[in-house]
């Protein structure tokens, strides 16, 4: 047995084999080309050498599960030798210039959009098909073995780190956990982990092999231990150890529908962050109040070009139809830093956290800002939405914002479409800057919603993912605190509300303080909440100013 340490980011005992996760897959860029007749021959090889693939594949299907089963294979040979298909491949690189990888890439959504939207089940089905020949298709292209995740069931993602990007790819129902050699607990994918409820230990060190592939191991996500072939008895005390927890568990549940109230009669908001749709069950099954924050930039980080006017509609929509009239902010997207993507086609940044990021880059690209809010503005009528602005730094970024909102009204009107007039715009507290002028942005904006991971990352000069930094005294914390304070006694000296949304909201040792200020809201991983709830429950902040002065927001 060998036994690794890292951090615990996401609590959870789960079992399965380790898969190490290799960076070279299916990351499909879209670039311009000089020579599109030799991208057309690459094409044209990866296709043939797909063919004879899928041919030998057919053979032993026949041979193991008979003909009719093995026909699947057939069908995938008669996609790949579709004719409409390899029009719109060969067109996307002979009159778009487009690399070979990325109209294969590009004609697959295309295709799928197409068949999602017939009758036929059957022909629904063949979107998965499709799906597959692709991706052997682009990994042809791209010089790349079949990827081995593909084919492992509850997989310990193993990797020296991931980024977002890679992150939401994986497919979920599939990962039993993560384990990194790298990253920090701020960073988000680790936020991802504990947002979609997956065990995870990151900071193991170059401890973590990718000799161990195929391993059978354990990941104790409570202690941030990973197990690799453990005993029999080691086994016996982390099964132990789970029952307890899930009991714990169990305990929690008792305090659904009940108030986030302490004991002197202080109550708070518990909302809930989230990436996308497939997180609300998680949601409404841990009780929030609302949605905190949805990082509407996980929709871009799952395609491969920019998600359309439809497809962010139908998300938003669905999200707000699921809560069921209860508030959901939806971040305007905060693509740049970490969360970076090739059809951004961003330009090389010496420090891209400080860059041109997020709210710059949507004010910088109005048409795709408008996109944006066309969809967010369409699904407002769907339940009760709030937009919320990313890294603002004055209020200008306000005013510019309302004047798109405005815009994108008037493009609505035109085409007869409704919105609601009651939609509040807020704004995240994440730079200093913003903190120091929460006087001028209350006047502004509707709300604020303090970004701690960046307020943090910005006040201290302090990479968040950074593992080594982690583990700073506590001025640092003083430091944030007192920003936090600031902002939160600006909003309410304007009559505006204020929340959490960074991870120190979920951190149960504060939580005195931050009620202490007065935070209206706080918005954690969906998993936090009753944890947090029976927290808040047992506490006593009747003392405010003395515990203000304890942590040293008050002298
Ligand atoms: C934050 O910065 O605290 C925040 C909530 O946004 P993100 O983690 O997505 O940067
Ligand atoms: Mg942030």
């Amino acid at each position: 047995m060998i036994k690794l340490k890292g951090k615990a980011v996401f609590g959870g005992i789960v079992s399965g084999k380790i898969v190490f996760y290799s960076r070279d897959e299916s990351v499909v860029e879209k670039r311009k080309i000089d020579n599109p007749d030799i991208e057309l021959q690459r094409y044209e090889y990866a296709k043939s050498c797909a063919l004879s693939q899928l041919n030998e594949l057919y053979n032993i299907a026949v041979g193991d599960v008979g003909k009719n089963d093995a026909g699947i294979f057939l069908i995938q040979q008669m996609l790949i030798n579709d004719i409409d298909f390899n029009k719109a491949v060969s067109e996307l690189i002979m009159q778009e210039h487009y690399n070979a990888d990325y109209a294969v890439a590009k004609t697959a959504r295309d295709f799928s959009q197409v068949f999602s939207e017939m009758d036929s089940d059957y022909i629904k089905e063949r979107s998965a098909d499709l799906k597959d020949v692709c991706d052997r298709l682009i990994r042809h292209i791209q010089n790349k073995s079949e990827n081995s995740f593909n084919v492992c069931e509850r997989a310990i993602i193993c990797a020296d780190d991931l980024v977002p990007s890679e992150t939401v790819r994986l497919d979920k129902s599939k990962v039993a956990a993560f384990c990194t050699c790298y990253g920090s607990s701020n960073s988000h994918t680790a936020i991802l982990a504990r947002t979609m409820n997956i065990p995870a230990i990151i900071g193991i060190g170059n401890g973590l092999l990718e000799s161990y592939n195929g391993c059978e191991a354990v990941v104790d996500g409570y202690s941030g231990m990973l197990y690799i072939e453990p005993d029999a008895q080691t086994r016996a005390e982390l099964e132990k150890k789970r029952i307890h927890e899930a009991k714990k568990k169990e305990l929690l549940k008792r305090l659904k529908g009940k108030k986030n109230i302490t004991i002197d009669g202080t109550e708070v908001k518990l909302y809930a962050n989230i990436g996308g749709l497939s997180d609300i069950d998680s949601v409404i099954e841990n009780d929030a109040g609302g949605i905190g924050l949805f990082r509407s930039e996980f929709l871009y980080l799952e395609n491969d070009d920019f998600p359309d006017e439809e497809y962010q509609f139908y998300n938003y929509r669905r999200v707000l139809e699921q809560m069921n009239g209860k508030r959901v902010i939806i971040r305007t997207m905060d693509i740049g830093a970490d969360k970076n993507i090739s059809y951004f086609e961003l330009e090389k940044e010496q420090n891209p956290a400080l860059g041109l990021r997020s709210i710059r880059l949507c004010l910088e690209r109005p048409e795709m800002f408008k996109t944006q809010l066309r969809a967010l503005l369409r699904a407002s009528v769907y339940g009760r939405l709030a937009i919320m602005l990313p890294m603002i730094t004055d209020v200008e970024e306000i005013r510019r914002t309302k004047a798109l909102i405005e815009e994108t009204k008037r493009q609505l009107d035109s085409r007869n479409q409704p919105y609601s007039n009651n939609i509040e715009l807020g704004v995240m507290i994440e730079t200093p800057a913003a903190a120091i002028m929460s006087d001028r942005l209350a006047q502004e904006a509707d709300f604020f919603s303090i970004g701690t991971n960046d307020l943090e990352q910005y006040t201290l000069a302090m990479d968040r993912h950074n593992l080594r930094l982690e583990s700073y005294g506590p001025d640092h914390h003083t430091a944030l605190l007192r920003l936090m304070k600031i902002a939160c006694d600006n909003a309410h000296r304007y009559g505006k509300w204020v929340g959490i949304c960074g991870e120190f909201g979920g951190d149960m040792s504060f939580a005195e303080v931050f009620l202490a200020m007065g935070i209206d809201e706080i918005s954690v991983a969906p998993s936090v909440i009753l944890p947090l709830r029976s927290k808040i429950r047992s506490l006593d902040v009747s003392g405010k100013e003395e515990i203000l002065k304890k942590y040293g927001c008050a002298d």
